[in-house]
Order: structure tokens, then C-alpha cells, then sequence
């Protein structure tokens, strides 16, 4: 019998909820996480918006977990006390040559099974929020914010209840496979420990890919090269003219410079796409004069000077600048072969939202081996 059920490498919210659903189903788990606490990556480096669902094409992963996951993610967070608000969005066309796409966002949206979506006029766009320059919205009342520490917690709470354990400061360093479907963990820190798994979850998000390559038996073709697509975020001093988020059209790499709000009604902007090499989360003061061009757009009233820089997160690519979006890429073995092992690759954005739906998904392609 191996030493655990299961092992999850990474305590991020996509880590912390595999965990989670695992030890609920009777599984025993650990968690092996570089830090020193949960979420010290790309979950806490983010825009903490529930997403509707609006933009992935149809059929994607992307779209279909991220409908189910805001829905389970809703109830989850009522019955567990995680803050969070069904504020709404507007989607903002900030001219009429936006309005085509527009109408093909909403039509998207509406495919994918997202509720209580409608396209409304420039003028009632004003009524409800009166400081926005547009030629039309669409409004999407389900969407939200949420505290994505406390969700974390929570997850991290219902998996320790339910006998899991997280290894902080323990690096995942390489894996062996025993055959029969298990593995041989090798994990390094302080005290260097190995052990065998007969699940092993490669939830480690920008690390990914170096986990995966460092799973000795896995071939190197489903191992796919990462890219990092760094999003920086200003915070607006003084108080939002706003009271719902505020999204632009999309580009090809993130949503575009929106508003969103943090449960205490503090506003930022944010995040741009800035593809680099290396992780530094340092946020370039200069890169404000886009800021103020993009939010001007839609919102003319931008005071000078008002902007200053808060944070970044960094997106995990599975594609190039000039590239159009990659789905989620959830890679069990009926893609690599190995039997246990599921690599999650790509948890781009609306990870956060998707989160249980992700989780559910990581152990039905187990179950289906
Ligand atoms: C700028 C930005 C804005 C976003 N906005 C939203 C949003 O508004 N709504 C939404 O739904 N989603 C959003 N997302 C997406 C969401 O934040 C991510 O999908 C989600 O946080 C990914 O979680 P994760 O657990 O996969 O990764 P992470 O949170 O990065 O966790 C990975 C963990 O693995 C650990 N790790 C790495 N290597 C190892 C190793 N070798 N051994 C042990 N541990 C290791 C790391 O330390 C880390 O803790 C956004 C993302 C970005 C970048």
C-alpha cells in the first residue's frame, strides 16, 4: 500500500480545493507547497471577480467549468461564510464599432448558459452608472467579488477536517513511477523526505511545467512550454464613481484594463498584459500613461495623477503573445498514459471561479481510468 492516497503539489486555491474534494471522497492526502502559507502565488495576485462565463467558446473547459464552478462557488461561500458580493458587471462598448462585438459576447455568454444576461442601451448604461461613456453594455448581474483568502481558507479548513495535511516549505523535487499506479515522491527543505503516492496532482500553476518534467515517466511532449503574461493593477485614489465593475472589450491575452472593486469599495485597474521571462511581481509606475488612455475610454472623467501602482499577478501561458487563447489544459491519464496522475497546466484566469468545478473535473478523470 503506498504511504498516501494522494499528493497534490501546490497549496493555490486550484491545490487547496483538489485537496479538499479528495479527502472529502476518503482519500488520504498531503499537500507539498514551496511556501511558508497557502496562496502566495498567482491566488492572491488577482482580480477576485466570480466570472459569469462570457467570453470562452463554447464547449471549452474554460466555459463549462467556469459556469459550474460560479454556480457551486455561490452556495459554497454562503454556506461557509466567505465574503463576497453579486455587485454586476457591465461589459462596455466605449464606441460603435464595439457594438458587433458586443452582441457577440453576449451571444457567447448566453450559449454557455449564463443567467440573466442582457445587451442594453447607452442611455439605460447611464442610468446605472452615471460617470460611463459607452455605446451600449451588456449587463451581467450574476458576476461578483469575493475575498479569495477567506475561499482559500475555507478549502484549506474542509480538507484538514476531512484528514489532509499540507507540507509547507516542502518542495515537490521529482517523482518516480513504481508502475501500478504509484509513484515515488522525492521532497526537499529542510528535512528531505520521500514517500509513495498512488495519486499525485500537479497543481503548481506558474511551476507547472517544471513539476511535470521533473515526473520521471512522463513523456516530454506532455510537458507543454510555459509562457508568463505579467498583469499589473493601479489603484484609484479616492472613491469609485462606480458601483459595478466595469469591463472594455477583451484582447487576445486578458479582459482588458477593467475596474474592479474590493469588498471594502476600493477601486483598481487593471491588468494589462505584459509578457515577460521571469517572475518579478515589481509593478513599473511608468506603464500608468496606458492606464489612463484605456480607462479614459470609457470613463473620460479620469482625473490626472489619481492613479497609483498597487500589485501584479502573472498569468501562466500556454501560448505565445501573437497567439489566440488557450483553453485550461487538465491532463489526466487518459492524455499522458500514467495512471494517478493528473497535470494541470494553463489555470489561467477564471481559475479562481472554476476552482471547484476544476477540482470535481481533476477527480473524474482519475475515476475514469
Ligand atoms: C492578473 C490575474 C488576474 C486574475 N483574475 C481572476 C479573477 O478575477 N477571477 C478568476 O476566477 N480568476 C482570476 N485569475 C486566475 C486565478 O487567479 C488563477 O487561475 C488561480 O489563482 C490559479 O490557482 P493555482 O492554485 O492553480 O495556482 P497558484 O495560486 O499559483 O498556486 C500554485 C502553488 O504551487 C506552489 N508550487 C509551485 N511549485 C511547487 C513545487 N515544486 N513544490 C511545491 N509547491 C509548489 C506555489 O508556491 C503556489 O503556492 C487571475 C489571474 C491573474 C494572473
Amino acid at each position: 500500500m503506498a504511504d498516501f492516497d494522494a499528493t497534490v503539489v501546490g497549496a493555490g486555491v486550484v491545490g487547496l480545493a483538489v485537496a479538499r474534494e479528495l479527502a472529502l471522497s476518503g482519500c488520504s492526502v498531503v499537500v507539498l507547497e514551496t511556501a511558508a502559507s497557502i496562496g502566495s502565488e498567482t491566488s492572491s495576485r488577482n482580480s477576485e471577480v466570480i466570472h459569469a462565463g462570457l467570453y470562452y467558446p463554447r464547449g471549452s473547459l474554460k466555459a463549462r467549468l467556469c459556469v459550474e464552478g460560479r454556480r457551486r462557488l455561490y452556495a459554497y461561500m454562503a454556506e461557509r461564510g466567505v465574503p463576497h458580493r453579486r455587485c454586476g458587471k457591465l461589459l462596455v462598448a466605449s464606441d460603435e464599432s464595439e457594438v458587433p462585438e458586443l452582441e457577440a459576447i453576449h451571444r457567447r455568454g448566453t450559449e454557455n448558459g449564463v443567467e440573466e444576461l442582457r445587451i442594453i442601451d447607452a442611455a439605460e448604461a447611464r442610468r446605472l452608472e452615471p460617470a460611463l461613456r459607452t455605446a451600449g453594455a451588456v449587463l451581467s448581474p450574476v458576476t461578483g467579488i469575493l475575498d479569495s483568502h477567506a475561499l482559500m481558507v475555507a478549502y484549506q479548513g474542509d480538507a484538514e477536517s476531512a484528514g489532509a495535511s499540507i507540507a509547507f516549505r516542502t518542495p515537490f523535487e521529482g517523482a518516480e513511477t513504481l508502475g501500478e499506479g504509484e509513484f515515488q515522491v522525492r521532497a526537499g527543505g529542510e528535512e528531505p523526505t520521500s514517500f509513495t503516492t498512488s495519486i499525485l496532482v500537479n497543481a503548481a500553476g506558474l511551476h507547472a511545467s517544471r513539476v511535470a518534467g521533473a515526473i520521471a515517466g512522463l513523456d516530454a511532449a506532455h510537458v507543454p512550454q510555459m509562457r508568463y503574461a505579467k498583469g499589473n493593477y493601479f489603484v484609484l485614489a479616492g472613491r469609485s464613481p462606480f458601483t459595478r465593475l466595469i469591463y472594455p472589450m477583451p484582447n487576445k491575452a486578458g479582459l482588458g484594463v477593467h475596474l474592479t472593486l474590493d469588498l471594502g469599495g476600493q477601486a483598481r485597474f487593471g491588468p494589462d498584459v505584459e509578457w515577460v521571462d521571469a517572475i518579478d511581481y515589481t509593478v513599473d509606475p511608468n506603464r500608468c500613461a496606458g492606464f489612463y488612455e484605456a480607462i479614459r475610454r470609457y470613463w473620460p472623467d479620469l482625473r490626472d495623477e489619481s492613479l497609483t501602482p498597487g500589485y501584479s499577478g502573472i498569468r501562466p501561458k500556454l501560448v505565445a503573445a501573437n497567439e489566440a487563447a488557450a483553453d485550461f489544459r487538465i491532463d489526466g491519464p487518459e492524455a499522458h498514459g500514467l495512471a494517478g496522475l493528473v497535470n494541470l497546466f494553463g489555470i489561467e484566469s477564471p481559475g479562481l471561479t472554476a476552482s471547484l468545478a476544476i477540482a470535481s473535473e481533476v477527480r473524474a478523470r482519475l475515476d475514469a481510468a
